[in-house]
């Protein structure tokens, strides 16, 4: 089975000594002992040809030992990279090779415990959890049973937090979970506030699920009901206003919980006749149906330029090339996958959602010389995306023609038209890990800073810069340590003197850009993406609250799907460091 050997010794990868220390640490395959049993080398090619396998399954006679060179030639020059679960686990005996799940959390003791088992098993292999607790009934309700009372959402979400706590997932990551309630349920409030105490529910990155109707009652200054969802009746009103600004006063204190809409997640359910979706996965960025899981990919778009006479342009021959092969990576992913469970199985194999995505799109405006603010650079993600969507509907609908449409097509938003291999094709990932594989920033996201202080052993201090912005200061000739130093003292090159302006416009970091232009960059990766964006709209510590109220407002009539705030300096911790420079 092994297709892609070994041959003429181990290939020269771009490989940055940093990302090969994270690969060895976290990645390759460990005897008991925890000494590595494969390279870094051996890793992509045990990945590849585990993928690759996949074409087998519609034609025995299929070439795969050229899909799993491609593969492999693809993740080793880190054009793409599949998201951790994949490299980890793939051709290992484990072989869970998804991020993201949704389980259902339905209002009985034996659902609820039901739920914290299968998360456990998740988190085992390496997956996110999200959950709506919406469904569960509110405290102080009534329990049948034994006559007693319900201890409401809020309490059993500390049930599985400490659950989540006890698994450590194969000692490389903790789990990681998405906790929702809807703005309606009778428990909002206590919710709202859950995490004030950042000593509680840590495992877990909360989001309210706002719906139409709150916004406009927040709109009308108006007053809107809460449903008790165990009986459907209406137990009371709150004023939307109040709870809105809750919703600010406690994000701009914690940076939780977000907000998600789930009017608008549903508008773009692929698959409604299998019911409502009522949560995503731990960042926000894949919304699923209960027992669905999602397999994520990036694409790493500074290899996706390329050098003319006019300065830095999109490779576009490439770009196609590179999504096309991502979408059939993907699909091939679902084939080979071994699910945590049955009823994943199941679901995650009638629809077959996967999540191409970018990431190093903030330095690849670097090399353009397009700065992240800028109605230029809002305008490129737009464009961008909508190849990266457009090209891998079109790949999805050649694989529908060889291997057939995901099962549930006749009941999908798609089955007026062709066929196509999968109910969605793109999703924003953060790219935490990818990103440092990679060594490109994450996600969608600006630089989050161009110079800091590393501590390396005896206490001395190293100054890392971004290699982006250290070639540029050489050609422009003003390079010089005392320069960098001050570069990290302030932050950022805003204020900095003795840098021409033109590269102060273009290396802007998160805190250059203002949290308005945050979130027009979303939205602009939203318009063309089928599932969500992972995206974190940073304030400065001094930001007001009505600053956060104006974003959550924008991001809404903007057309984004939720949206995450961080003040600077308002938490010491966060379950996921999206962005975090290590
Ligand atoms: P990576 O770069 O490691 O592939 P991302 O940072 O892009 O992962 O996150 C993608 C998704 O993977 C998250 O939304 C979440 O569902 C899952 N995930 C990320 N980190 C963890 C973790 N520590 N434990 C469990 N799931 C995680």
């Amino acid at each position: 089975l092994v297709s892609v050997k070994k041959k003429e010794g181990e290939k020269r990868m771009p490989i940055s000594e940093n990302a090969k220390a994270v690969l060895e640490r976290r990645y390759l395959a460990k005897d008991e002992a925890g000494n590595p049993t494969e390279t870094v080398d051996g890793l992509f090619r045990r990945v590849a040809n585990a993928i690759a396998e996949g074409d087998r399954h519609f034609d025995p006679k299929a070439d795969v030992v050229a899909t799993a060179r491609a593969f492999y030639d693809m993740m080793t020059n880190l054009d793409f990279l599949p998201n951790s679960p994949t490299l980890m686990n793939a051709g290992r005996p484990l072989g869970q090779l998804s991020a993201c799940f949704v389980l259902p959390v339905a209002d009985s003791m034996e659902d609820i415990f039901d739920a914290i088992k299968n998360a456990a098993l998740i988190h085992k292999s390496g997956g996110g959890t999200g959950f709506s607790f919406s469904r569960l009934r509110p405290k102080g309700s009534t329990v049948n049973s034994t006559g007693g009372v319900a201890s409401g959402p809020i309490s059993f979400m500390k049930v599985f937090n400490s659950a989540t706590e006890a698994v450590k997932q194969g000692g490389t990551r903790r789990g990681a979970n998405m906790g929702i309630l809807r703005v309606d349920h009778p428990d909002i409030m206590e919710f709202i506030t859950c995490k004030n105490d950042t000593a509680e529910i840590t495992n877990f990155n909360i989001s309210v699920g706002i719906t139409e109707t709150f916004m406009e009652a927040v709109s009308a200054n108006g007053m809107y009901d809460l449903v008790d969802p165990a009986t459907g009746r209406v137990t009371g009103q709150l004023n939307a206003r109040e709870v809105f600004d809750a919703i600010v006063q406690s994000a701009w204190q914690t940076g939780e919980p977000g907000i998600i809409f789930l009017d608008r997640l549903n508008r773009d359910n692929a698959v409604p006749g299998q019911g409502e979706i009522e949560s995503t996965n731990p960042c926000g960025e894949q919304p699923l149906l209960p027992y669905e899981s999602c397999n994520l990919g990036s694409i790493n778009l500074v290899n996706h330029i390329t050098r003319t006479v006019a300065g830095w342009v999109l490779d576009r021959a490439k770009l196609e090339r590179t999504i096309r092969t991502a979408v059939h990576f993907l699909d091939n992913v679902i084939e080979v996958n071994q699910y945590p469970l049955p009823e994943i199985d199941r679901m995650t194999r009638s629809t077959r959602k996967i999540g191409l995505g970018v990431m190093g799109f903030a330095d690849m405006l670097l090399y353009m010389g397009v700065p992240y603010n800028s109605e230029e650079g809002v305008a490129l993600a737009a464009e961008i995306m909508d190849t990266i969507n457009t090209i891998g509907h079109q790949e999805s609908q050649r694989l529908a023609e060889e291997r057939g449409a995901f099962p549930l097509f006749d009941q999908s938003i798609y089955r007026d038209g062709p066929p196509i291999r999968n109910a969605t094709v793109t999703t924003i990932a953060p790219t935490g890990t990818l990103s440092i594989i990679a060594g490109v920033s994450s996600g969608v996201e600006p630089v989050f800073a161009y110079a800091y202080i590393r501590n390396v052993m005896d206490n001395t201090h190293l100054i890392e810069t971004n290699q982006i912005l250290k070639d540029k200061l050489v050609e422009a000739g003003i390079y010089s340590e005392e320069l960098m130093r001050k570069i990290v003292e302030q932050g950022s090159l805003a204020h900095v003197e003795g840098i021409p302006e033109e590269i102060k416009r273009v290396f802007v970091c998160a805190h250059d850009v203002s949290p308005i232009w945050h979130v027009r960059m979303q939205a602009a990766f939203q318009q063309y993406t089928d599932n969500a964006v992972s995206k974190t709209v940073n304030f400065p510590n001094s930001a007001t609250k009505a600053e956060v109220a104006e974003v959550y407002r924008l991001a809404y009539t903007l057309g984004c799907k939720g949206t995450t705030i961080y003040r600077d300096g308002s938490r010491n911790e966060q379950v996921l460091n999206i962005g975090k420079v290590n």
